[in-house]
């Protein structure tokens, strides 16, 4: 009788063993969670999200953060599944050693030079003051490019790191004389009448990389379907954002007035998201060149385009 009874509680257990094992790897298949910042440079991952929302299966779980600092260090905890980052630092995370790959750009070009009204051209910013969010950026190598484009180099300006939101009143102070961010933070200052343009990126940088959609490793090990299925749809819904979606998306995830998002979204695009080798190694030429990294990861270290 005793054996018996043990017989049912084995049989028992195995049993509720059995239906946690179809219920729990279903569950957490469903939804896969993606850091970002409030930009325009993410528009394509919040489509995706929205696109996502209206079928069935997978699902985005789209993750706020106020600085990149922060959305790092999630991303590089694994508190995240991934990320819509600068890719500059997420190849400095990856020469760190963190587990992560680039599978798809966040948008094409869509960064700009603003400079205060009385400078006419790159050679006026000699001596003067200008901005970056962080010394791994695009905007880095965007100004650098400035600079060179004058013949100056990085050395005869004053370069700070500012947080983007606080860019256009810095300019409007005259604490700096220009700056260089993600967007829409460009367009607020041409909208406020404190700055203009001087370049846009695709004047000192064809085909210029900036954000990338980055995966953990652990994330596509552990769910290679879900991160397949993630990228193809993010990929889609990069090339189905025209204008007048984009402008829908922005409005409904960033606080910004509809004169700096028609202003900001005519910079930018988001079709042809794959990361090619061509456009990956001129990104690595100009991160050694300009001081960046001596050592940034290798394309087929870091970057997925078959997913
Ligand atoms: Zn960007």
């Amino acid at each position: 009788m005793k054996k018996r009874t043990n017989v049912l509680i084995v049989a028992a257990a195995f049993i509720v063993f059995l239906t946690s094992c179809s219920q729990s790897p279903k569950q957490k298949q469903e939804t896969v969670k993606i850091a970002y910042l409030p930009i325009t440079h993410a528009l394509a991952l919040f489509e995706t999200a929205e696109e996502l929302e209206s079928k069935d299966g997978l699902k985005v779980e789209l993750v706020k953060y106020g600085s990149w600092p922060e959305l790092l260090d999630a991303l590089n905890a694994n508190r995240v599944d991934g990320a819509s980052v600068l890719i500059e630092l997420a190849m400095k995370s990856k020469q760190e050693g963190i587990g992560i790959k680039a599978v798809a750009l966040g948008h094409r070009d869509g960064n700009v030079v603003i400079v205060s009204n009385d400078i006419q051209s790159a050679a006026d910013l000699k001596g003067k003051t200008f901005a970056i969010p962080h010394r791994q950026s695009s905007h880095n190598i965007l100004l650098n490019e400035t600079l060179a484009s004058a013949g100056l180099s990085i050395d005869e300006v004053n370069v700070t790191e500012l947080a983007p939101t606080e860019m256009p009143s810095a300019l409007a102070s005259k604490q700096i004389d220009g700056y260089c961010v993600a967007e829409p933070f460009g367009a607020m200052g041409v909208s406020l009448g404190v700055g203009k343009v001087l370049f846009g990126s695709e004047e000192l940088w064809k085909d210029s990389l900036c954000c990338g959609l980055v995966l953990t490793d652990k994330f596509i090990a552990e769910r290679p379907e879900a991160a397949k299925e993630l990228v193809a749809d993010y990929k889609a819904a990069g090339n189905a954002l025209n204008k007048e979606k984009a402008k829908e998306i922005a409005k409904k995830y960033l606080n910004q007035k509809d004169e700096v998002l028609d202003i900001s979204l005519q910079w930018i695009s988001y079709n042809d998201l794959d990361i090619t080798e061509e456009t990956y190694n001129a990104l690595t030429e100009r991160v050694k060149k300009y001081g960046l990294s001596d050592n940034p990861p290798a394309y087929s270290d870091f970057v997925r385009n078959d997913l």
